[in-house]
């Protein structure tokens, strides 16, 4: 038995989750515990669920945050693997309720799995898309090798300069990661800071953010489509290393190219 027995589309979602987990375990982007997926589910929730006792006390969130009245969530579990998510969410992974005061949560699930260490800052990101009226609903936090290794330079650490290397090297690139890749310098994880400045970056208007020598963090519709953007950026990365490791600077397509795939694909940047 599980809660999402009865309700097609909150398992598909919780499905898709777990085929992400996978995915990031399979790619080398999720060692151990690494990474952190947050989903809103809101909407796939019914009143059946809604009736539903939590199976643990009120908890603080840390943080209150007003726009998440009556939200429902998906998180990883804290200390949990992306590979075991993928196999049993339910088991490495809980959904929550937000109270009505905005500062606690309840875990409704199949088992009292503690959300992430990391909640606070996910649901701070959740809060100020619903605040923008964003249609995004998913975060996605991982540590992709290639893009990682490329903020261990002051060259790509620049604001934009990975963007435009990262756009040229196919023109896919640009077309499914529109807003480029935000840069936050290094800050200590899970700290209040650098939650803050993902927020202050992603309102630059980006859709990825990557933090300096830790990894990125990205928001989309829903969690497929946010690994799929640090996917094509990843991919056009490694497209520069392997022009590199033929020993040579990659020409990378030029600002005129870059301009004709924005106009012709009505491109925001
Ligand atoms: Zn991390």
């Amino acid at each position: 038995m599980s809660i999402l027995d009865n309700n097609k589309g909150l398992k598909a979602e919780v499905d898709k989750v777990a085929e992400v987990a996978g995915l990031l375990w399979a790619k080398g982007w999720a060692e151990r515990n690494g990474g952190n997926i947050t989903v809103n589910v809101t909407e796939y929730v019914n009143d059946a669920m809604r009736a539903l006792p939590a199976i643990c006390g009120a908890r603080p969130i840390g943080k209150t945050l007003p726009h998440l009245k009556g939200c429902w969530f998906y998180c990883k579990g804290t200390g949990k693997r992306m590979r075991d998510l993928a196999r049993r969410p339910m088991e490495n992974g809980s959904i929550i309720r937000i109270t009505d005061d905005c500062a606690h949560y309840e875990i409704v699930a199949d088992a009292p799995v503690a959300p992430t260490s990391e909640l606070p800052s996910h649901l701070a990101v959740h809060d100020y898309l619903l605040a923008k009226g964003s249609q995004y609903r998913a975060s996605l936090h991982t540590h992709p090798i290639e893009l990682v290794a490329l903020t261990h330079s002051r060259k790509w650490i620049e604001k934009d300069v990975a963007t435009r290397m990262l756009w040229s090297m196919i023109p896919e690139t640009k077309a499914f990661c529109p807003r480029g890749l935000g840069m936050v310098p290094y800050m200590m994880p899970s700290s209040v800071e650098l939650a803050d400045a993902t927020i202050r970056t992603l309102d630059e208007d980006y859709d990825v953010v990557m933090w300096e020598k830790h990894g990125v963090f990205a928001v989309d519709t829903d969690i497929m489509d946010a690994f799929d953007q640090v996917d094509v950026l990843n991919k056009a990365a490694q497209i520069y290393i392997a022009a590199r490791g033929m020993g040579f600077e990659p020409e990378g397509m030029s600002d005129a190219q870059l301009k004709e795939m924005s106009e012709a694909f009505g491109l925001p940047k």
